[in-house]
């Protein structure tokens, strides 16, 4: 699995911490127009972070019990008045009820923290239409993607970034100092046009997300379907058996294996479709198709649902015994062995299947596990490169071969019984089996010393045809340079 998404910074913007520009802002009065949840998380943040607030309300007095009393809260245009800088905690439909304070305004600064509630819902971005509105004001936006909850809260247990736009750079560093002294990081957008797209970020629901889950819904519904068919349906239709009680438990136990374990040889897959492209094409300039391009940018989301998947199934299989019709089971076979007067029904070859495939499914779990808590950026971000490229990689392959090791000892020599083809279907592990075999048998090719050498010069920037200049190491360990044709 990759950084991803969650490792890189939300945007690659410029960020404006440590810029030397900035200069301290702290005690000097901020307006705020409005006395809503926003308005009042903020308040209380800018009054700890050394700041003098004055709240503008259309109902001063019913309003102020609910603001610290460091902050004093007035009728709007008195607030207006007071202050160079007012953030505007309104909602964009009531922007038209503060026009009488046109006058009053001219010449501040107004913050913008508002948000829609679809994306792209009006033509303009609000902060484009608050300007329009306010023609003798500078208008920035900002701190619409902090909700009041992370206001309250304190920066520290909260998305720190404040993103900033503004036609005015002046005014930009002014609110960039601003929420710098108030333990944010601003990062600076750019000009007012970013403004519909910082307007869109918080309704944005999991981006990165949508195709993993996409992946992992459509896989468990034909390892579903396929199951249910074979240990329902089949018995069933066969011996008129009613095998419905299975459908919540056990239909359910043996299709999210088969997600989790397709899924974590998704993860790798894509890796060894690239390097079998720059095999191909000798070069790794040539840019990959844009399916693979998003393939190799899922992967911490793909690995992540399959840990899930991983982690479901280890739940439900240590809920099995609990569950009555085993139970009823047990009994059944006791009475059964008894009435047939067998003492010893322990069948050593069975013991030992399910005991390794039991302890390697463990195994491969804790390997998951392990994935999943350093892709996590906190913990990411305290390894170094090689730390992350050897647990990511190197482990997460092991993890795929113990997998398929559980897999295989599951499957045992089913897949040789013809008792086990349902309608002529292969048990289910069977076809699990294709995919992470595919990649496993790729990575062992890839390994052979002729290939690997040559993935090796490709990724270092050789290009088949090209002469290129070359730096071999020598029998000491000294380096010399050369020219030759990249073909050798
Ligand atoms: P809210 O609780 O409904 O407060 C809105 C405030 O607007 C009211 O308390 C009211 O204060 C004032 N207002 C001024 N003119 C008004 C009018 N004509 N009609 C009604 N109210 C009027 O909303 P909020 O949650 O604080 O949100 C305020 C702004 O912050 C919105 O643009 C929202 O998108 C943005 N925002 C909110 C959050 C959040 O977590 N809540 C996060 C990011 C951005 P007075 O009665 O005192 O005048």
């Amino acid at each position: 699995m990759s950084g991803g998404d969650m490792a890189k910074p939300l945007l690659g913007h410029q960020s404006m911490e440590g810029d030397p520009s900035i200069t301290p802002a702290a005690g000097r009065t901020i307006g705020v127009l409005g006395s809503g949840d926003f308005a009042r998380s903020l308040a209380i943040r800018l009054v700890c972070s050394g700041f003098k607030v004055v709240v503008g309300s259309r109902n001063p007095k019913r309003k102020a019990g609910l603001f610290p009393s460091a902050a004093e809260v007035t009728f709007q245009a008195e607030a207006v008045k007071k202050t160079d800088v007012i953030f505007v905690a309104v909602f964009r439909e009531h922007y038209s009820t503060l026009c009488d304070l046109a006058d009053v305004l001219a010449g501040k600064i107004l913050v913008d923290v508002s948000n829609n509630t679809e994306i792209n819902h009006h033509k303009e971005s609000n902060a484009e239409y608050l300007a329009s509105l306010f023609p003798a004001c500078t208008v920035v936006k900002g701190f619409n993607v902090v909700s009041a909850w992370t206001l309250q809260s304190g920066a520290r247990d909260g998305n720190k970034q404040v993103l900033i736009c503004s036609n005015n750079q002046e005014a930009k560093r002014t609110v960039a100092e601003i929420a710098q002294v108030m333990g944010f990081t601003p990062v600076d957008m750019g000009c007012m046009s970013s403004a519909c797209e910082i307007e869109n970020i918080p309704l944005r629901l999991l981006p990165a997300w949508k195709i993993p889950i996409f992946l992992a819904l459509g896989l468990f519904l034909c390892f579903f379907t396929y199951n249910l068919v074979r240990q329902v349906i089949h018995p069933y239709i066969r011996e008129q058996k009613n095998k419905f009680y299975k459908i919540p438990v056990e239909v359910v136990n043996t299709t999210l294996p088969c997600v989790a374990y397709v899924m974590l040889s998704l993860v790798y897959l894509p890796g060894v479709l690239a390097a079998c492209s720059q095999l191909y094409y000798g070069t790794k300039y040539r840019r990959f198709p844009d399916w693979l391009d998003q393939w190799l940018q899922h992967r911490k989301q793909i690995g992540l649902l399959s840990f899930f998947c991983a982690a479901l199934h280890a739940v439900y299989s240590l809920c099995l015994p609990m569950r009555r019709s085993h139970r009823y089971q047990l009994i059944e076979t006791a009475v059964k062995q008894a009435v047939e007067k067998k003492m010893n029904i322990w069948v050593e070859e069975e013991v030992w299947r399910m005991e390794i495939y039991i302890s390697v499914g463990i195994i491969a779990l804790g390997l998951l596990s392990l994935l999943a808590i350093t892709s996590l950026p906190s913990i990411a971000n305290s390894l170094n490169w090689r730390e992350f490229s050897f647990i990511q990689s190197t482990l997460g392959f092991i993890a795929l071969v113990i997998s398929t090791l559980h897999t295989l000892t599951y499957g045992w020599s089913r897949a040789f019984d013809e008792n086990q083809y349902k309608f002529y279907l292969p048990p289910t592990y069977t076809l699990t089996l294709l995919v992470p075999c595919t990649v496993i048998l790729a990575k062992v090719v890839f390994n052979l010393p002729c290939i690997q050498q040559r993935l090796l010069r490709i990724r270092r920037g050789w290009e088949k045809g090209r002469y290129v200049k070359f730096v071999l190491p020598s029998a000491t360990g000294e380096y010399s340079s050369g020219e030759t044709s990249s073909n050798v």
